[in-house]
């Protein structure tokens, strides 16, 4: 989540006559330095490391310094002083950012020893995805002392004891659907955030990492505005944050921070409204409208108002046309039996990676990357202790901040 992604995210809101990103207007604000031990474009492994141990580590290693040494991360000293413990994330689990947090293995995809890790934290609450290679996962959360549920439906009333929500709302990837297909994902982030506070709550305090992992996911794939939606849902569970805050000013710091920029975004002139009329994800499109045309043998005539509607492209030109076109007949020569697809236009099918296109090109958001970039990262301070999070500084420093936080207010 670089600084254009917010802003592409903030003005598609303004566009539209919405409330402006809810964080922006925090107190404090610092720009963080993201690159990992040898001065390299992070990973989220290195970056969520370091971010949570304060010290810089290799790409691809979590809890662990760069001689594969364990070092013990912010959410373990923290659980040690009695605080509860919350790790939040719309991808999988057993995901970097949220194994940043809890695990020490020195490979990011080593998924069964990274969800063993979570299940012997001891933390109190989870909220994500599915895990990789962990089967039996409900009999393994009892033996560890979790309840393990699938959906907010099945939590308990009662707020005691350590829970998993891993929801049964699925994608590929194993994470959570994304958010711009709606349906039963719209604000999970924010209702598991609301339910992480209803059960942290405590005289000794929490600290929870709550993370908008398809920001990211969806920067890689050039998809504007599905990173765009991502980052509304953030927003949201920020509010549910804040209005904790509002509620607990002088015991209370919220940080909104990013681990690193994807995509090398910049931004031109440019309709930003354009970014909030797309109402499918590029995954979703290749999985159910494409797949049913293709099998339905959908004449490009049909199938056209069918993608105007689901990306909003109202009013296409000739040129638009006739661009979606092309597209569209490559979409269904790549699925004529003997024809491998397409994998030079991308990951997605030619037509949804058109219809991306076009939206991003009609919205001003231009992608230089489809990886990580060394562009520094904004972070947002509200609350106690947020003096110490002004200015210009390695991703490192917000460990270090978040302790001298700890130890100059403490909780009486
Ligand atoms: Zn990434």
């Amino acid at each position: 989540m670089g600084n254009a992604q917010i802003q592409a995210a903030n003005e598609a809101l303004l566009a539209t006559q919405q409330s402006p990103l809810c964080f922006l207007n925090f107190p404090e604000q610092g720009s963080v330095k993201t690159q990992n031990v040898s001065g390299k474009v992070t990973d989220s492994a290195a970056a969520a490391t370091a971010i949570s141990t304060g010290q810089k580590t290799v790409n691809g290693y979590l809890g662990l310094d760069q001689n594969k040494a364990r070092i013990e991360t912010l959410a373990e000293a923290l659980r040690n002083l009695g605080r509860k413990i919350g790790i939040l994330t719309t991808v999988s689990l057993d995901h970097a950012t949220p194994g940043g947090f809890f695990a020490h293995v020195d490979s990011r995809r080593s998924y069964s020893m990274i969800a063993d890790d979570l299940f012997a934290s001891g933390f109190d609450y989870f909220a994500g995805g599915r895990f990789h290679n962990t089967p039996n996962v409900d009999a393994y959360a009892e033996e560890n002392g979790y309840t393990l549920i699938h959906s907010f439906e099945e939590a308990p009333t009662s707020t005691d004891g350590r829970l998993i929500l891993s929801s049964s709302l699925n994608f590929g990837d194993y994470g959570v659907v994304p958010a711009i297909d709606g349906g039963a994902r719209t604000d999970w982030l924010q209702k598991a955030t609301d339910l992480a506070i209803s059960r942290l709550t405590n005289p000794a305090g929490f600290f929870m990492m709550i993370e908008g992992g398809r920001i990211d996911y969806f920067c890689h794939y050039n998809d504007a505005a599905s990173f765009v939606s991502e980052l509304i849902d953030f927003d949201k569970a920020v509010q549910s944050a804040l209005a904790f805050y509002l509620a607990h000013p002088q015991e209370t710091l919220v940080l909104v921070t990013a681990d690193h920029e994807t995509g090398d975004v910049t931004l031109t002139d440019g309709d930003r409204g354009a970014l909030l009329r797309q109402t499918i994800s590029s995954d979703q499109c290749d999985d159910t409208l494409v797949k049913d045309c293709i099998a339905a043998k959908t004449p490009f005539d049909q199938a056209l108002p069918l993608f105007v509607s689901a990306f909003g492209l109202n009013d296409l030109t000739a040129d638009e046309t006739a661009a979606l076109k092309e597209a569209y007949y490559r979409t269904i020569q790549n699925s004529m039996p003997g024809n491998t697809s397409d994998e030079e236009s991308g990951v997605y099918d030619p037509i949804t990676t058109a219809c991306i296109n076009l939206v991003a090109a009609r919205a001003g958001v231009v992608f230089g990357s489809g990886g990580h970039t060394a562009k520094e990262v904004s972070l947002f301070a509200l609350g106690i202790g947020s003096e110490f999070f002004s200015g210009d500084y390695e991703n490192t420093h917000i460990h270090d901040a978040i302790l001298q936080a700890v130890a100059a207010y403490p909780i009486s």
